[in-house]
């Protein structure tokens, strides 16, 4: 099984994504301990992972130090919805608290998916190439919609995904990704 990275996507050359894996971690601020806990597992694998940061941690560089991982950020919007500055006033100085974390990175996922056009734009000014918020379910689509990257058209590389923790909990079932039926 191959797998890639999210901003190794090139809509153009098919071969950069179709029958490619892509594993990404939303960090979530998880703690030092279970983040290693995570790498440890990916690395044993050998395979490639996008890990989109949520906070400042010494594991980044760790990260960093993994040619088969990248980077992106994992911005979260939701604060502003609730009239929280914690992390920047507007979404323009949120996103800008992220790339500080991350200077170097070209994909994003939101926590929460909390996204719009304007907050996408932005963040191609800023550097990003490559987003992924657009989460859409197996069983939303018996498995027949076919999921495939495209381009926005703001040149953004968006890229859906299937598979979620959280969302396959949400479900309620056990999911067979093949068929994307129940069993
Ligand atoms: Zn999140």
């Amino acid at each position: 099984m191959a797998f890639a990275c999210v901003s190794e996507i090139d809509v153009h050359i098919a071969s950069s994504y179709m029958g490619k894996t892509f594993l990404t971690f939303d960090i979530d601020w998880a703690s030092d301990e279970v983040l290693e806990y995570c790498i440890d597992l990916v690395e044993s694998f050998g395979v490639k992972a996008t890990w989109f940061a949520t906070h400042a941690t010494p594991l980044l560089e760790r990260l960093r130090a993994n040619p088969n991982f990248e980077i992106g950020i994992h911005p979260n919007f939701l604060p502003l919805l609730n009239g929280d500055f914690v992390y920047g006033k507007n979404y323009q100085e949120v996103l800008c608290y992220y790339m500080d974390i991350v200077p170097e990175a070209t994909a994003m996922r939101a926590h929460s998916l909390a996204t719009s056009s304007r907050i996408l734009q932005v963040s191609k000014e800023k550097g990003i190439t490559h987003e992924s918020n657009l989460c859409i379910p197996m069983q939303a689509t018996k498995g027949i919609l076919p999921l495939a990257p495209f381009v926005n058209w703001d040149g953004l590389v968006r890229c859906p995904y299937h598979y979620a923790d959280d969302v396959a909990c949400m479900y309620g079932v056990l999911q067979s990704v093949r068929g994307g039926g129940h069993i």
